[in-house]
């Protein structure tokens, strides 16, 4: 297909029945294969289109997502939605050429002068599922890479977040024609009947047990799939990082989104000698942020009354079993339920028994466990599952590099939270618990290609010593070759 032929075909948001889906598929993978592996230009033209769509209606998606979540500052949106997805994109476009060209690889003496390279393929059709928390960036980021690679895409975003699906759903169907990309929305069901569809590749990001189904369904057609998943991300505070910087990065990344963000620091580990001046700076980063909260649009709500409760259950737990619980309310105001703002807030000196310490919070509260040696948190961090994040501050590089050492995590980020994500030229993805594979920059265009391995014989060559009758040039060359034993 050419890139004229895909000028403006709109569509409605697709149904979204097994067997609609099915047809949906079929009409991708039809249509790649007429199409055969992209060129450079048509991918250009296709990046060039969901570019302008963003930049275009940057306003309308931040209206839409505030619209779902009740009040979600524009300006998260603009920076974590908007801007990252385009920075994303531009890096693919900068690079796209060199990605897509063949690798020469190097070939063993005896293969000699024959040639080695790696091209790279378009693996054919792409699945994104993707969850409500960022839901612009964690669908068309994935979507970038895809089609970088030249993919055509299906995505289904989260039900949780109608109005923002909905908009996507629409604005991609005016960019580009249902063959190339289509978006399908439905909530769990539809999720099941999409994860069980034959795609050469599914990415899937949410929860670690919603992860494992999908990852049971894509099994059933060997479907290969990128897993984002979330779970608890630690700080390690070390003891000699100023208490006031670390509050204010800290609290930045525990509060943006109102904490629903996969890679939020989650919990976080201080010296047993330094919990009050922390909780001090704490309390000081957070009305330097946010001076009054129920109505300040910067302050983001909790996307529904479920999660809203869920988090409030988990402070009345740490409550319930002694907990020391500190609310950051720098106007002491008060929070009812209806605005669906959650205050932000610490929980000291946590036990394992605690909701806190067992769920992946996803909401600001930051409950703060104490060492005394350092040692004592890469333990803790060690004995549980591995997560999507770890952040460690100091200004300490032996204590820095025993700590990225010792511990294994989806990615790092020193001295502050969240930003290793936005580095475009970093690879995105969990570990263990927290996922499998990886996307953005480069490693986002690897895991969309097929990396096809090509042996290139030369018309002179001396392989024909492999063919029988065997005989004793071959005995002599493999004793070369291997070694004489003994
Ligand atoms: P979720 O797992 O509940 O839902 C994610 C998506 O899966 C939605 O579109 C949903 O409709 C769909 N789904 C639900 N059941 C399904 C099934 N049985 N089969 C197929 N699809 C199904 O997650 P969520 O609540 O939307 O998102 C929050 C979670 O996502 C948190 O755990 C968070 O840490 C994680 N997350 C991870 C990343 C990352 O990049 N690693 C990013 C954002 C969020």
């Amino acid at each position: 297909m050419t890139v004229a032929a895909e000028m403006h075909r709109p569509t409605e948001s697709a149904p979204a029945r097994g067997s609609d889906l099915a047809a949906l598929l079929r009409a991708q993978k039809d249509a790649q294969r007429r199409e055969g592996s992209p060129d450079y230009r048509t991918r250009m033209a296709r990046l060039d289109k969901l570019e302008r769509l963003l930049v275009r209606h940057q306003d309308d998606f931040a209206r839409a997502i505030a619209t779902d979540y009740g009040n979600r500052s524009k300006y998260e949106t603009l920076v974590a939605e908007v801007f990252v997805t385009l920075s994303e994109l531009r890096f693919a476009r900068s690079h796209l050429r060199e990605w897509m060209s063949p690798e020469g690889r190097r070939v063993g003496m005896s293969f000699f002068p024959g040639r080695a390279e790696v091209q790279y393929q378009p693996l054919g059709v792409v699945g994104i599922i993707s969850p409500w928390n960022y839901p612009l960036q964690l669908a068309l980021a994935p979507l970038v890479g895809a089609l970088a690679a030249g993919n055509r895409a299906m995505i289904k975003p989260s039900e949780l977040v109608p109005e923002t699906a909905a908009l996507m759903a629409r604005l991609l169907a005016e960019a580009f024609p249902a063959d190339v990309v289509t978006v399908v929305t439905g909530g769990t069901d539809v999720g099941e009947a999409f994860a069980k569809l034959p795609f050469d590749h599914l990415v899937f990001t949410g929860s670690t047990r919603v992860g494992k189904l999908v990852m049971r369904a894509a099994s059933e057609n060997l479907v290969p799939v990128t897993l984002e998943l979330g779970g608890k991300s630690p700080v390690i505070l070390g003891r000699d990082f100023p208490a006031d910087t670390a509050a204010a990065r800290i609290l930045m990344g525990k509060l943006f989104n109102s904490g629903q963000t996969c890679v939020a620091p989650d919990y976080l580990f201080v010296p047993d000698d330094r919990l009050e001046p922390f909780v001090r700076a704490a309390r000081e980063a957070v009305a330097d942020m946010y001076p009054t909260l129920v109505s300040n649009p910067d302050y983001t709500c909790v996307i529904n009354d479920h999660h809203h409760a869920r988090l409030g259950a988990y402070v009345e737990d740490a409550r319930k079993k002694g907990a020391e619980v500190i609310e950051l309310n720098p106007a002491n105001e008060r929070f009812d339920g209806k605005s669906r703002k959650f205050p932000p807030t610490l929980v000291l000196r946590p036990t394992e028994d605690m909701a806190v310490m067992q769920e992946e919070i996803f909401g600001p509260i930051l409950p703060i466990k104490t060492y005394g040696a350092v040692s004592e948190a890469i333990e803790y961090v060690n004995e549980h599952p591995r997560p999507l994040a770890l952040y460690c501050f100091s200004h300490d590089d032996v204590l820095v590099e025993r700590v990225l050492r010792e511990t294994i995590s989806g990615g790092v980020s020193v001295n502050e939270t969240m930003l290793h994500v936005a580095q475009d030229d970093l690879p995105f993805g969990g570990v263990g618990a927290s996922g499998m594979g990886h996307y953005h920059g480069y490693e986002g265009f690897e895991t969309f290609s097929k990396k096809k391995p090509i042996f290139y014989q030369s018309r002179v060559n001396a392989t024909s010593l492999l063919r029988p009758p065997f005989g004793k040039l071959l005995d002599r060359m493999l004793k070369v070759l291997i070694g004489r034993p003994g």
